[in-house]
């Protein structure tokens, strides 16, 4: 590969003395499930982003479980959730019993609609899970309003979010519960899964907690039944030494992404695909760099760039609402137009913190070539003129 679409050895390399003298003292302090790492991680977490409270879990995808589970989400209620996002989003809506309801997004920004979510809010109706795709944060102040008006839940998958502002508040601030992922592609990744949920609300809080070790408080004495979702102490360590770098590495992403619009102006590409719109709201993040790749090219381009050593990916190549294991949801493909427009034209281009401006180059550069042909190619650096 050229330019890998994620390359995590970059950041391996530079962190690996500072991470691995964490992890010896994690290792001599025996405490490796919960305990004093994981408690420390919690407090900076929170007071990074000043959050209330902060709760450690096991994975983004539990942190969405135990938040509907805190919530009292469960057989007969339905969930307004969108179908353009990563499955962990429904998927614990369906684990509590409960019946997700797709919603289709605003095709500008790939969120969650206010106004489709609103349509679709019943009798049945308990909660909305708004999702701030691709680190930009869904319009939370319509959603809040929303929830206030029907009095429901909300919940945020801040996933790919992790620092992201909506009017200048956080993501996870917003709702009810927030729930992050640790997973390693995020922006802020451990060294294997974890999660986080954050809360305003002291009785959410300790029910959270309880809910992560089984209900179970004091020892082998149960109150409700939960699961087994602890946050580790090697991965709070890891956490703790990267959330250290987080702002440097934010900005690094805005500066690709910033990068990326200057070059696709320079090769002339912004009439033939459409490049992200932020909403003014928004304190984009850049989890994702996603194109928009109209007329059914975009599985021959990424060919192309495939062929050409570009990374790429595709977020996502399916709408939830159309897929196999929710078939007996009743949806049809069209039934979510922009979400099946969407995931047709999605093309997600390399954003990672490290990735270099000749490789951006190189991108685009692989793009233009496939749209213009080799005859239309602007000035190229000298740099780069040995690779190109
Ligand atoms: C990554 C992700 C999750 C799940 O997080 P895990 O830590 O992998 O379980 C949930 N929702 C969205 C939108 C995600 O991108």
């Amino acid at each position: 590969m050229n330019v890998p679409f994620y390359d995590l050895s970059r950041q391996l390399a530079f962190l690996r003395e500072e991470v691995l003298r964490e992890l010896a003292r994690v290792w001599d302090s025996g405490a490796f499930a919960l305990g004093p790492e994981v408690e420390r991680f919690e407090r900076e977490f929170a007071e990074y982003f000043n959050f209330r409270y902060a709760i450690g879990c096991a994975s983004g995808s539990d942190a969405l479980l135990l938040a509907l589970m805190a919530l009292g989400i469960g057989p007969g209620d339905e969930v307004i959730v969108p179908s353009f996002t990563f499955f962990a989003t429904a998927s614990a809506v369906w684990r509590v019993g409960a019946k997700p309801v797709f919603a289709d997004i605003d095709p500008e920004t790939f969120n969650l609609s206010p106004k489709d979510a609103a349509e679709r809010i019943t009798r049945c109706t308990r909660a909305i899970i708004p999702v701030h795709l691709f680190g930009q944060c869904a319009a939370m102040d319509q959603f809040r309003q929303l929830a206030r008006s029907y009095a429901l839940a909300l919940i945020e998958d801040a996933a790919q979010a992790v620092g992201a502002t909506w009017e200048g508040m956080f993501a996870g601030a917003w709702g009810d519960v927030g729930c992050f992922s640790f997973y390693p592609t995020k922006n802020l990744g451990g060294a294997g899964d974890g999660g986080m949920l954050t809360t305003e609300s002291q009785v959410l809080m300790e029910r959270l907690r309880l809910l992560r070790v089984h209900g179970m408080h004091p020892r082998y004495y149960h109150q409700v039944v939960g699961i087994n979702s602890r946050l580790d102490g090697f991965q709070a360590a890891v956490l703790r030494v990267k959330l250290r770098y987080l702002a440097e590495w934010q900005k690094k992403r805005a500066e690709n992404a910033r990068r990326y619009f200057e070059l696709f102006e320079e090769y002339r590409l912004t009439d033939i695909v459409q490049l992200p719109k932020v909403a003014p709201q928004a304190g984009h993040v850049w989890n994702q760099f996603v194109i928009r790749v109209p007329s059914g090219r975009r599985d021959l381009l990424r060919a192309d760039l495939a062929a050409a050593g570009v990374g790429t990916e595709i977020y996502y190549p399916l709408g939830l609402h159309e897929q196999k294991c929710f078939a007996s949801l009743g949806y049809r493909p069209e039934d979510l137009p922009e979400t099946f427009r969407a995931s047709r034209e999605v093309l997600a281009l390399p954003i990672f913190p490290e990735l270099t401006p000749d490789e951006q180059h190189l991108v685009v550069r692989a793009i233009a070539r496939h749209f213009h042909g080799a005859a239309v190619i602007p000035s190229i650096p000298a740099s780069l003129r040995a690779v190109a």
